[in-house]
Formats: structure tokens, sequence, C-alpha cells
């Protein structure tokens, strides 16, 4: 079921399958083995062809893609990408996660996810908007409220919704709930623009209580990779609870905070990042406007090997962003919680760095999967379409709370899977990436099974 020339894939099933085989749910559950190839293939991808017309009038084309992984728990539910490295294994691994991303907010969304390697950089809005425009003519034939609900990822943001959106709505004369991530005025929730950084930063919290009762972000050092729309709400999250932000970054290099600074990133340093990262600008653009001195800017370079001794390091940027040197630096120098708020953010070695080490010390690390910390992002979605379908706006502290509710079960399901599910003889901090594996997959696959989706 794995293509060779799927690398980001085959590393994510990789990852499930391993997991699933170190635990004893097959022991306990032998009927659940024969979905694993079966949950492994999408129940349908589309690819099409995208052509618009730029600035010089001059066609452009590109690739689009939507792959409809799963839908036993609800229509397929996943964002869309646009960026210049998106092929099929990219967003094959990402609907692969989203399954049981999606599964173990405990709400009725199956898994996708698509994209283009469209490039949003240096475009202009009506570029932008043209080529939205396109993408969505062959898409809105493909998805629709009770179908496939896409939403945003890397490179779609609230204006390429809107786009998106206002397509969907010319070519199919419905005003549906067929995307989330809308604007407040036509459809959208309050609190999805912050959900996925808030949410990641509440399950932390769970992490850093259960680790030790009582303890919090208070004083806590937080190293944060990216820039984009998650690493800033996670900063200014991690900022509101007493933390310290020490690193941000792009896909160009990275502000580390300089030694003898004691104080982290500010409210209002987020705010001037997220206004040139509206324009596509580069991280570096702020270098002079931000106090001289303050940080220290590492062109081509990652922050985690900068950020010296840390408690928390939250990948935010993408895939693949900590590799098993750096995950060893990282654990030289302390640091005690990881959790994603990018998709598959460490690497398989960095994941063993990670949890090797949490089972020789144990209570001295503790490694959390995207796939679980980062699902406050796709939750505020799926309450979107809640609102949507009951043609309702909640508000703020009501979406707020549904949101740190669903992260705090998400977590306890993470640590009970563990517990229930491990075969390990240590008494210290269940493995989280086993427990979100093993809970999302048992979910899935018993639901299929429920369906009658194989005999
Ligand atoms: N792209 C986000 C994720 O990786 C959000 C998906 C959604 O809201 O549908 O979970």
């Amino acid at each position: 079921m794995v293509l060779p020339s799927e690398p980001e894939f085959e590393q994510a099933y990789n990852e499930l399958y391993l997991t699933l085989e170190q635990s004893t749910l097959f022991e306990k559950k032998p009927n659940l083995k024969k979905l694993l190839p079966i949950i492994s293939i999408p129940e349908r991808i589309i690819q099409f062809r995208v052509t618009w017309e730029d600035d010089q009038g001059i066609i452009q084309v590109n690739r689009g893609f939507r792959v409809q992984f799963n839908s036993t728990l609800g229509p397929y539910k996943g964002g869309l990408r646009f960026h210049p490295t998106v092929n099929l294994s990219i967003l094959k691994f990402l609907g692969y996660e989203q399954i049981f991303k999606n599964a173990l907010t405990g709400l009725s969304i199956g898994g996708g996810k698509g994209g283009s390697d469209f490039d949003p950089k240096g475009k202009s809005d009506n570029e932008i908007r043209r080529f939205c425009d396109s993408f969505m003519r062959e898409l809105s034939r493909h998805i629709g409220g009770f179908t496939d609900v896409p939403a945003g990822d890397i490179g779609v943001g609230g204006r390429e919704i809107g786009y998106l959106f206002g397509a969907y709505k010319r070519y199919k004369n419905t005003w549906e709930g067929v995307l989330t991530g809308k604007g407040n005025s036509w459809g959208g929730s309050l609190i999805r623009p912050e959900a996925t950084g808030y949410g990641l930063v509440y399950y932390v919290e769970k992490m850093i209580e259960y680790a030790k009762p009582g303890d919090s972000f208070k004083d806590k050092k937080v190293a944060i990779s990216g820039s984009g729309n998650v690493a800033q709400y996670a900063a200014l999250k991690v900022i509101e609870l007493g933390g310290k932000v020490v690193s941000l970054s792009d896909s160009k290099g990275a502000f580390v905070l300089a030694d003898n600074e004691s104080e982290g990133f500010t409210p209002d340093e987020i705010a001037q990042i997220a206004q040139i990262k509206l324009q596509h600008k580069e991280l570096a653009s702020l270098e002079s406007k931000f106090k001289a001195g303050k940080f220290k800017y590492l062109a081509g370079e990652r922050p985690w090997v900068h950020v010296g001794k840390i408690d928390v390091a939250l990948p935010s940027a993408t895939q693949n962003e900590v590799s098993g040197e750096e995950a060893a630096v990282l654990v030289a120098n302390g640091v005690k919680f990881i959790a994603e708020g990018s998709n598959m953010g460490s690497t398989m070695e960095a994941i063993e760095v990670f949890e090797a080490e949490r089972q020789k010390a144990p209570g001295s690390i503790w490694y959390a999967p995207g796939k679980a910390a980062n699902a406050g992002g796709v939750a505020v979605s799926g309450l979107e379409m809640a609102q949507n379908s009951a043609r309702v706006s909640w508000t703020r502290e009501e979406v707020d709370a549904k949101l740190k509710d669903i992260m705090v079960a998400c977590f306890e399901t993470c640590v009970n899977t563990a517990i229930e599910y491990s075969s390990e003889k240590t008494d210290g901090l269940p493995s989280l990436v086993k427990g979100a594996n093993i809970a999302g997959f048992i979910k899935v696959a018993q639901g299929m099974e429920d369906l009658g989706d194989f005999y």
C-alpha cells in the first residue's frame, strides 16, 4: 500500500505501524489487524490541472490534488496546502495523519487533505484570486458540506479561503459550510485562526500538570519554530500564561533571543510578524525593526541547536523540522516537553531519541505528536461546521471553552490508551505517540468494521 516513491507517506505509515506493533493492541483486539492495510489506502484521490492567468496575461499551470482518505467518522476533513513542494506523498502523509487526528477530537469528521504546488509567495492578490477560482472550478465537483470540507494549511489562510469559498458559491449556486476557516461575517467561527496554536498550548499545559501536579507554563522557556498562524498564536498563549518565548523562525532563518535578554518575544513583536507574513515577506526583513541586540538572526538555520537551555519545544513550522541530531541537542540541553504544532514535525530518528530518553530516565522528557497536540485547529473547524449546520454563531468564550475541553479530552485519551495498551515496563510518563496512534486507529478501524467496509 506504500509506493516506493512516497517517502513522507512511508514515514507516517511506519510510525503508525511500529507503534501499533509494539503495543498489545493486536493481542487484545486481533480483529483490527486486517484493517491496517485497508485504512492505509485512500478511498479516493482526485488529481487535476489548474490553469490560471498571471498579471502579465501569461498562462500558468499547476497541479491540484485532493486525497479523500477516510470517511468513516464523517465527511472528509482536512486542509489545503499551497506550496511548491506539494506532491502526492506529502498530501497522502498529511491525509493519513488527519484521519487519526480527527478521530482524536471526538467530532464527526473523516480525514482528507489537498492542495497544489502553486507558490503564493510573490503573487499579487489578483493572481491568488484567479488561481483559487481555477482550483475550485474543478474541486467544486468533488466536495460538499456532507462530502468533503477542506480548510487552510500552509499557504492557505483567510484570504485564500475567501476566494475559494466565493468560487464554490458561484459555481454551485449554493451557500453551504463547504470550507472552514471562513471570515466571521460569512460563516466562520470565532477562535478558528487561534485554534491550532491555543490548542497546542492547552495540550502542553496538561502535560506539564500531569508530569508535576501544580506546575504550569509560568517562567518556562519555550522555543518555537515557524512564524505562521500556528506559531504566532502558540507564542501569544504561552506569553499570556507567563512563559517566555525564545525563538521563532521561517524557511530562511531563525530569530533566537540573545543570552542576556530577560524578556522574550512580546505580543507587539508577534503582531509585526503577523503583518509581514500576510505580505509574504521574510522574517529577516524585521531584523532592523526589533530592538538592537535583543535577538540573533541566524540565516539558513532552525532554532533548535541555538536556543540553549529550554523547558519546552514547540515545532510549529512544517514536517521533518527536527532531525535526530537536533533532538539529541535538545535533550542534552534539558528540554522536558516537546509537542508538535506542525504535522509530523519530528523525523523518525528524532522521535526515537525522545522516546528512548523517556524510557531511560522516567519522568525526564515527554514528546507529543502533532496528530494529538495540534488537533485544536481541525477541532474548531468541526465546531465551525456545527455552527453552520445549526445556523448559529457561538461567542469567543464558548468556542474557546469547547476547544479547551476537546484538547483536555484528547490528552486524557492519549494517556489512558497508552497505559491500557502499552507493553512497556516503566511507570513514568506514558508514550503519547503510542497513545495517539492506538486511540485514533481503534476508533476509525472499529467504525470501518461496524460499517462493513471490508468482508
Ligand atoms: N490544516 C489543519 C490541520 O493540519 C486544519 C485542517 C482543518 O481545519 O480542516 O489539521
